[in-house]
Parts: C-alpha cells; sequence; structure tokens
C-alpha cells in the first residue's frame, strides 16, 4: 500500500490487486476508496477507470485461505476486484453502517480460517511426513478423497486457462488418426476420468496431461515419431498419469489444498487467480522419478493389455534420447526443451526394456491401422 495526494491535499491510500472485467480476462491495477466510490486504475495506460459506487457494494472474502478481498457491485455487474491487503478494509469510506456486517464477517472469518490452517498445516506436516515413509501412501489416500466429478471440473478450468494461449489442431484427418490410436488403449482403461486428445501446434517434442482427462499432444512429437505405436506409447504414459492422479498431486502443492477444494466446491476464483498468476506452470512442471516410473508401468500394461506392441514406447524413448545427447551437443538450452516434462533417462529405458523382456517370447500384437506419415503431412501443412 501507498499513499498518494488527491487534489484536495488529502491523502489516499492505494492498494495493489487486480479486476476479472466482462470477458473474463484479468486486470492488474490499483484500487483506492473515496468517498461513495471505489476505484480500480488498471496499469496498463489504455485500460479504462472502472468506478464502483459504495452504496450496493458487495465485499467479500474468497481464494487461498479467504485471502483475496472482493468488491463486486450490480451496478458493475460482470466485474469483480480484489486485492490480497486487508488493510483496505479499514479505509475511512469503508467504516459506513451498511458496509459493516460484511467486513465484520470477512475479519471474523479470517480468524476462523487461520485457526483452520493450522490444523491443516499439521495434517499436510503428518502427510508430508507418512509420504516420505509410506511411499505416498498416506497422501495419496487423501487425493482420492477428491471425488472424479469435482477433479473434472478442475480439468475444465485448467483447461480453459491452458487453451487460451495454445493453437489447437482442427483438422479432421489428424484427429482422425488420434482416434484410431486411442481407441484400443480406451476400451481397456479402468477410470473414472473421460479422456480427451488435443493436437496443438509446439515444437517441443512432447505430450502432457491435466488432472481430470484431457491429454495434449505436440504437433511436434507426431513429427518425430516413426510409428502409431510410438505415439500411442507416449498416450499410454500420459493416460497413466490422469489415473494415478498425479497433476492433481502436483496441483495440490503447487496452490494448495484450500484452493482446490474451494475450486470444486464452486469458489473458482482464487483457483483462477492462481492460474492467471502461474499460467503454464503445468507445462513447465517436472513429475517425480517415481512418478515417471509409475506412468511408465501403468502405460505399458495398458498397452499390452489394449494388443498394442510396447516395443514402440521403447524405440520411441531411444530416439529421444538420442536426439537429446544429438542436441546436447549444440545447445544445452534446446535441449531441455525436447520432452522436458518427459526425459527419456537410461533408467527408464532400461525399465521398459525389462518389460518386454518379461513378456511370452511369442507374444503378438495387433498392428494399429494407421499410417502415422499421412498425419504428419497434414501438420506439415501450412495453416
Ligand atoms: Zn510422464
Amino acid at each position: 500500500m501507498e499513499d498518494l495526494t488527491t487534489r484536495s491535499g488529502q491523502t489516499t491510500a492505494s492498494f495493489e490487486g487486480a479486476a476479472f472485467v466482462e470477458d473474463g480476462s484479468r486486470v492488474a491495477g490499483s484500487l483506492r476508496v473515496l468517498e461513495g466510490t471505489l476505484e480500480f486504475k488498471p496499469n496498463a495506460s489504455d485500460q479504462h477507470l472502472i468506478q464502483m459506487p459504495l452504496e450496493n457494494l458487495d465485499i467479500s472474502a474468497g481464494g487461498n485461505q479467504n485471502r483475496l478481498i472482493y468488491f463486486k457491485s450490480p451496478a458493475r455487474s460482470g466485474i469483480s476486484i480484489y486485492t490480497t491487503d486487508r488493510s483496505i478494509l479499514k479505509e475511512p469510506a469503508l467504516q459506513k453502517p451498511h458496509l459493516q456486517p460484511a467486513i465484520k464477517k470477512i475479519v471474523g472469518r479470517h480468524r476462523r480460517v487461520k485457526g483452520g490452517y493450522w490444523t491443516l498445516a499439521a495434517v499436510t506436516l503428518g502427510l508430508v511426513v507418512g509420504a516420505w515413509l509410506g511411499r505416498g501412501l498416506l497422501f495419496k489416500a487423501a487425493i482420492d478423497q477428491i471425488p472424479p466429478e469435482a477433479e473434472v471440473k478442475l480439468g475444465e478450468l485448467v483447461e480453459k486457462n491452458l487453451t487460451s494461449s495454445m493453437s489447437v489442431v482442427q483438422d479432421p484427418v489428424v484427429n482422425e488418426g488420434i482416434d484410431t490410436m486411442t481407441k484400443p488403449l480406451l476400451e481397456v482403461a479402468e477410470s473414472p476420468f473421460p479422456f480427451k486428445f488435443q493436437v496443438v501446434h509446439h515444437q517441443d517434442v512432447n505430450a502432457f496431461a491435466i488432472p481430470g482427462g484431457s491429454i495434449f499432444i505436440h504437433s511436434a512429437l507426431l513429427q518425430k515419431a516413426d510409428s502409431a505405436e510410438e505415439v500411442a506409447g507416449v498416450l499410454a504414459h500420459e493416460m497413466a498419469h490422469v489415473i494415478h492422479r498425479h497433476g492433481t498431486q502436483l496441483l495440490v502443492r503447487r496452490i494448495g489444498l484450500y484452493v482446490l477444494i474451494g475450486a470444486m466446491f464452486g469458489d473458482t476464483q482464487g483457483l483462477i487467480a492462481a492460474l492467471a498468476d502461474q499460467g503454464g506452470f503445468l507445462l513447465s512442471q517436472k513429475f517425480s522419478r517415481d512418478f515417471e516410473r509409475q506412468a511408465d508401468e501403468t502405460g505399458f500394461n495398458l498397452l499390452v493389455k489394449a494388443d498394442i506392441d510396447p516395443r514402440g514406447m521403447l524405440s520411441f524413448f531411444r530416439r529421444i534420447k538420442e536426439f537429446q545427447e544429438e542436441q546436447m551437443s549444440e545447445t544445452e538450452q534446446s535441449a531441455m526443451a525436447v520432452m522436458g516434462t518427459h526425459p527419456a533417462t537410461d533408467e527408464r529405458i532400461e525399465f521398459i526394456q525389462q518389460k518386454i523382456d518379461e513378456l511370452p517370447p511369442d507374444r503378438k500384437f495387433q498392428k494399429i491401422p494407421l499410417d502415422i506419415q499421412k498425419i504428419q503431412r497434414r501438420i506439415s501443412l501450412p495453416e
């Protein structure tokens, strides 16, 4: 908070914050409480000032641990302004009888939540220690309490946030190809999550899953693949991340259980604010080695069950590793981008090789009826 001097010579405090405007986008700026009006001034000079009359002003707390103070007004429907600076509640202009019940409720609620926060901190600490001792089983047990439908809703929010900055491939030939590769996997996967696959234009060789079943495939991954079996191997691995709720576990660690639980019960503003602040973090976030191992194992089993040759998974990892080494000698930075969230390590390659060796020697698999080059030609076409 900083003091600004108004024309009349009085000082008016300014509070850092942001506004969600009619189209759902977030605008950063600062708040001031003037006599009769709450004023929001965007940081960007090309954005308009937002004013809300104090009469009918709706004040509420929300977001992570109710740290955000929201202001809404029927006079400016579709807009909400917020700040994390709680000292705004002490502004003289807000000390009006009609606003006091809401302010008292927030201050009281904050105290209660603080108590709850420490209980949660103790539980979390217990879970972390438990996870360390019990190989994540206790933590997983806590995640398992989240109903799948809530996780799907959460995933929709994350997806909306991600796809706004990505270019999704709409080509029916590409999407039919993805259907052909994933159909056998979908038939055998036992999952409460509805899987959905989308190809996005991206030059890094990668694929990633978000909570609730949405899986994104970078166009460069399809370009680098030699067969449909190789792509299916990566997709089975991603499906395994969804089935084991790895993304949700990561989100819980990253933005806190409160925000997620709030979002699952309809208070989505905190999550939207967190995602707006940390957009794309899922893309850059690495899963632990344990998660990767688990996704490799479950993915491998899915492939075998679906009658898809798991050697595709192995050959793709081997090629990615060669490619990584090749790139490493040129520039280390671009190498980091290759399968950034899924490094092809010797350990993983050995593990999959071992699983293949354990298969009966006469085990035969169905060939996926898809020419991968057909998809590759479509992707390389200019838009
Ligand atoms: Zn992975």
